[in-house]
């Protein structure tokens, strides 16, 4: 299953990094909106334009039945459960849906994405530990009196202990892959593809934690430090993804972890995109646009439910088919080859040329 996260960030947020630095949340709290089949366009709207200021709070993520959409970012505490929860925490908030079917979709996404975060900052599941739901946080750290999500898992017929039962399968599941699809994001992360993936560490990060593969890969564990800036940027191929962005490479120091989650800007492409460049398809080529760095490329022309083949990088060119409606995006899809199959990229992103 792929999680799809929408980044958009809502503008203007305060940046308060988290008591233990800038993106090192320490758990998580799960809420509810409290709104009747409520939804992520909703919650555009209504904490769009400064409307956070206005309801005086926001989360770092909604999740309903058609995905996720990250509105915050990680790096920085938002305002969803008061303190001490909100210096330590990553927020998520479920939408309500009345309808059994959508309900247990914005179930899978919501555990899975709950999941995710825990995995991806190596954080051991602990009830009243690394999750909280904001009823917990009410009762045991306190600033806060909501009693959110347990009444509405309730009357859906799901306990706090079905909800972290699904978490903890989640995570030990390999099964979960993450995309970000909005142009802000250009990382792109996917366990299940075998063929030659690269990871592009870029200029603009003077230097890039390496760990040993026998250590944990947290920042006091770090040795030795790469220096992209100083070669422009970096680029080392993909041996092995030990945890959840977290890749192995070969350095000059032998085998080593480096962490490469979605903020680091760190660029994961497919090795086999260049060898397409020269080739058109049926149409010409597609040259890839819009993005900061990168777009990713589908198997299907549905952004909510299909696999990542890849990615192509800003400014290069694909083979292209044609064009089709496909689903959940009102650009449409791009259909191109890559790597020797049928791909996808959102209609946005692409430019006939
Ligand atoms: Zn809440």
């Amino acid at each position: 299953m792929n999680l799809n996260i929408d980044k958009d960030f809502l503008t203007g947020l305060p940046e308060d990094t988290f008591e233990n630095g800038k993106g090192n949340y320490e758990m998580v709290v799960a809420h509810e909106t409290a709104v009747d089949d409520d939804s992520i366009e909703r919650n555009k709207g209504v904490f769009g334009n400064n409307g956070w200021q206005d309801m005086s709070a926001y989360p770092h993520f909604f999740v309903d039945h058609t995905g996720i959409w990250q509105c915050a970012s990680l790096d920085y505490q938002a305002w969803g459960a008061g303190q001490p929860a909100n210096s330590m925490a990553v927020h998520v908030e479920l939408c309500r849906r009345s309808n059994e079917d959508e309900f247990e979709q914005s179930m899978k996404y919501y555990t899975q994405l709950i999941a995710w975060l825990l995995n991806r900052r190596n954080l051991k599941f602990k009830h009243l530990g690394t999750f909280y739901t904001h009823q917990d946080v009410s009762e045991n750290l306190g600033g806060t009196n909501h009693q959110d999500p347990v009444a509405y898992l309730k009357s859906h017929g799901v306990s706090v202990s079905d909800l972290i039962d699904q978490v903890k399968a989640s995570m030990d599941s390999k099964d979960v892959s993450v995309k970000h699809s909005a142009s802000k994001s250009n990382h792109h992360s996917d366990n299940n593809n075998g063929g030659a993936k690269m990871v592009k560490l870029p200029a603009s990060a003077d230097t890039w934690k390496t760990y040993k593969l026998n250590v944990q890969p947290v920042s006091k564990n770090s040795d030795w430090s790469l220096t992209p800036a100083r070669y422009d940027g970096l680029e080392y191929k993909i041996l092995d993804e030990p945890y959840n962005n977290v890749v192995t490479i070969d350095t000059s120091k032998g085998k080593r972890n480096i962490y490469v989650a979605p903020d680091t800007n760190a660029e994961i492409v497919n090795g086999n995109v260049l060898s397409n460049n020269s080739k058109s398809g049926n149409a010409g080529k597609l040259k890839i646009v819009g993005v900061s760095n990168a777009a990713i490329v589908m198997d299907s022309p549905n952004r909510n439910n299909s696999n990542n083949l890849g990615t192509a990088s800003l400014g290069s060119t694909l083979p292209l088919n044609g064009s089709v409606k496909g689903k959940n995006s009102s650009s449409g899809y791009w259909e191109v080859k890559y790597d020797g199959q049928l791909g996808y990229i959102t209609g946005k992103y692409g430019k006939q040329v």
